[in-house]
């Protein structure tokens, strides 16, 4: 027996029925101001404040309705008289006033924030009889779930009870998860494909690489870099023996080896020392030396890394980006194909860089004309020198100083004039009329590299584009309005942090005009923006901020407005790969400078001023993409990880890869890990996982009405900011509910009204969230349902 006691209303000790404590999970509340283990979950931790309205403190609820409880567990024949009440969630969501009041017997317990296993009918007003001592919960619960397994009613809390008796069965929540239909938002094409993939791809293009660095040349390379070798080699034969013979005969024929040839012979010999050091060996050798290939595999994966290898990372993109410089680009497109089609993705983003193209010299002439940042030794400049410098960024005509293209070259050598000059790019981004200018000005300028490079890809994009298809759903009849999904495959323009500023700017203008191009031609290959790159590089710590301001000019540019969507990788930083005065603060900056759709990592959340501020910033607004192992494997980010504090607050976030092929990562494995890691520290169930899926449409970059509603605005009491977990719960629970016409619109059979119809027809994010909602009901029917009805017969029987 247990001698648990807590105060009731009058504050006379109660004993707490001990077969309450079979369950596990009781929950820790306050009550009369005293810490107590209630044996029964709490209804209020589902919110303080609902719609607006704020409920009364926690405890007088509480001790409201534990009383009631108690009083009610007291007396067994009144039980029996006036049997508790069940009620269900769906219920819930309809009640007009708040469902936390204290309320007369009988009890209308709220199930979404009590432990679902104790509190589920089988129908929507469930009356389940309690007698005290024969009573078995879970049995009745069992009942219920076998009862709906065989009406085909099965809910989503009966799959979540399920899954929680998985428990960290990770071969079965593996095949789970293999068979779960999934999104994939944060995905680098070039990451993707596994090294095996790219010794194939170098192979069958008979490359060749460079012993030490594993850089690789085509054949054609090859025999040039052979020829040159060659014809240096003769070249310093010809000299040597010139030179020697001009010895032989030095008194009969002076000149035959001048000055000039000396100066020849010693840079030729220069140039064959160089050339010598490489090392070349044609790919094949990659499968018939076996030490030669894991030595490369060791160079350009990370896949078997224990430690963090961030800066690693970075390198073996170096090896890959040239091996793709030789490779069809279909061959990317049909690793993505088969990774979708095995891990079973309804909705792919991937990104990809798409650099501006510049002719021979035309991007050093425009790095002349460049505005520099401020040097850093002007940062410790006297009060009268900033003064001076406010004065002078305030001088419009400072613009024109990079106006002319001459300005800049003839300033070069002045060191004066080179300081003012270095001054001027923080200048103008200080200054909205400044930036204004500068932003049109390059504009005009980049537009030449930006009309070559757009034609370019655009070419890019038909060779590629039957590649971005969906698979057809060749079975079923769902379709039958002819509603398939147009594309669930896209592109993103994936922008390198880590480049100068204006290669930047290059680069997303590139960006901006190819969507752009797109959307005009009602296409939508290329979607969205994507910033990544390393963080912590010098250019994208010292250029961070102007890169966000210029984003964010650019997205407000009446041609661009609402257009082009925008993922940024932030703060994907921690304390071991760079100074903490970089990671102050740095997610809320780029949401107010950038003001991005989607955020990627958020890895340095608790380097937030006020991380709580930050995560109501994103919730609901911003989409994030978490990358649990990527972050593991680069950063060694296991503990404290942002994706706990992100669950226990009710943020939504998405699951991803990252870079599958490097890290050695895939979704379903993704699912696994966060869900055993995570699983009673961020009371993960099923029901959540699903809407994790489904945040990667809500947030995706496929245009087009969501078949949600928006989402519920949500506040909680500043007052009592503490975490609590019914909180999430909640948020989540009403995160996804169908619009008006649409709540059936899993079923095979499902006739969508005419408002339904007509949303669909324009909105082909509308038409992928039908699909995926779809895939969902085939998914549990075919891969949860037969288990779980063996499961709760066995389990029943025993
Ligand atoms: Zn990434």
């Amino acid at each position: 027996m247990n001698d648990s006691t807590v105060s009731s209303g009058d504050g006379s000790p109660r004993q707490i029925p001990s077969f309450f404590n079979q369950f596990e999970g009781v929950p820790t509340a306050s009550l009369n101001g005293r810490a107590v283990t209630l044996p029964v979950p709490v209804p209020s931790r589902a919110g303080r404040e609902i719609n607006g309205k704020s409920n009364s403190p926690t405890s007088d609820i509480l001790s409201g309705q534990f009383v009631a409880i108690m009083d009610y567990l007291d007396n067994p024949e009144e039980a029996q008289k006036q049997p508790l009440q069940f009620r269900k969630v769906s219920d819930f969501s309809a009640q007009t006033s708040s469902p936390f009041a204290p309320t007369p017997l009988p009890f209308q317990f709220v199930p979404n924030c009590w432990d679902h296993r104790l509190f589920q009918g089988p129908t929507d007003t469930t009356l389940v009889s309690l007698g005290l001592n024969t009573l078995d919960l879970e049995k009745e619960l069992l009942k219920g779930i076998l009862t709906r397994l065989e009406t085909g009613e099965t809910t989503v809390e009966d799959i979540n009870y399920y899954f929680q008796e998985l428990g960290n069965d990770a071969f079965e929540l593996s095949q789970v998860f293999r068979h779960m239909p999934k999104g994939e938002t944060h995905l680098h094409l070039t990451g993707l494909p596994n090294v095996e993939t790219w010794i194939k791809w170098a192979q069958d293009a008979n490359l060749w690489f460079e012993k030490d660095t594993f850089k690789c040349i085509s054949t054609k390379e090859k025999e040039a870099f052979d020829a040159k070798l060659k014809e240096l080699k003769a070249q310093r034969k010809e000299l040597t023996d010139r030179k020697r013979g001009s010895k032989d005969y030095s008194h009969t024929n002076e000149t035959s080896f001048s000055q000039n040839d000396r100066s020849q012979l010693e840079e030729v010999k220069k140039k064959l020392k160089k050339l010598e050091k490489k090392k070349f060996f044609p790919a094949s050798m990659l499968t018939e030396d076996s030490s030669l290939e894991g030595e490369f595999k060791a160079k350009v994966t990370i896949r078997a890394e224990e430690k963090k290898c961030h800066s690693k990372f970075f390198k073996t993109f170096g090896v890959f980006e040239r091996i793709a410089n030789y490779i069809p680009a279909q061959s990317f497109y049909e690793v993505l194909s088969r990774y979708a089609r095995i891990e079973k993705l309804f909705y792919v983003e991937t990104s990809k860089g798409f650099e501006a193209i510049f002719e021979e010299n035309e991007k050093e002439k425009l790095l002349d004309q460049f505005p520099k940042m401020k040097s850093q030794c002007n940062t410790s400049s006297s009060e009268e020198d900033i003064a001076e410098e406010e004065e002078v960024s305030s001088d419009l005509d400072s613009i024109k100083t990079f106006d002319d293209p001459k300005s800049s070259s003839c300033s070069s050598d002045d060191e004066s004039l080179d300081l003012e000059y270095d001054e001027t790019l923080d200048a103008i981004f200080s200054d909205p009329i400044k930036l204004t200018k500068f932003m049109e000005k390059w504009i005009t300028l980049l537009e030449p590299a930006v009309k070559r490079s757009v034609l370019f890809y655009e070419e890019y994009l038909n060779s590629i584009d039957p590649l971005l298809q969906p698979q057809k759903n060749d079975s079923k009849s769902v379709y039958k309005y002819h509603l398939e999904p147009t594309r669930s495959r896209y592109i993103n323009v994936d922008i390198n942090r880590a480049q100068h500023l204006l290669l930047f700017l290059a680069d997303v203008l590139v960006a901006f005009q190819l969507i752009k191009l797109e959307f005009e031609k009602g296409l939508s290959r290329v979607v969205g923006v994507v910033v990544s790159g390393p963080e912590d590089s010098s250019n994208a710590l010292r250029y961070r901020d102007k890169q966000f301001m210029a984003l964010d000019f650019l997205r407000n540019r009446s041609v661009y407005k609402d257009i082009v969507p925008l993922s940024l990788h932030a703060g994907e930083l921690t304390a071991n790969v760079t100074a903490s005065e970089y990671m102050y603060n740095a997610i809320k900056d780029c949401i107010s400078l950038a003001k991005p759709n989607r955020l990627g990592h958020l890895l340095c959340l608790e380097y937030e001023d006020n991380w709580e501020e930050t995560v109501e910033e994103i919730r609901d607004k911003i989409g994030v993409e978490i990358c649990l192992r990527s972050n593991d494997k680069m950063f060694g980010k296991k503990d404290n990880h942002p994706i706990l504090k992100l669950a226990q607050k009710g943020i939504g976030f998405t699951l991803n890869t990252d870079d599958p092929g490097v890290i050695g990562t895939s979704p379903h494995s993704e699912r696994v890990e966060v869900y055993t890691r995570y699983r009673d520290l961020a009371n993960l169930t099923y029901g959540k996982f699903k809407n994790m899926e489904r945040g990667h449409l809500r947030h995706g970059f496929a245009r087009g009405e969501q078949i949600y509603k928006p989402s519920t605005p949500f506040h909680f009491d500043k007052g009592t900011a503490e975490f609590d977990e019914g909180i999430a719960e909640f948020v989540e629970k009403t995160s996804y509910q169908f619009k008006e016409g649409f709540e059936g619109c899993y079923l095979p059979n499902w006739e969508p009204s005419e408002e339904a119809l007509a949303l669909l027809q324009s909105s082909p994010k509308a038409r992928l969230q039908v699909d995926m909602e779809r895939k969902f009901y085939e998914f549990e029917r075919k891969h949860i349902i037969p288990k779980m009805k063996i499961w709760a017969r066995k389990k029943l029987s025993s």
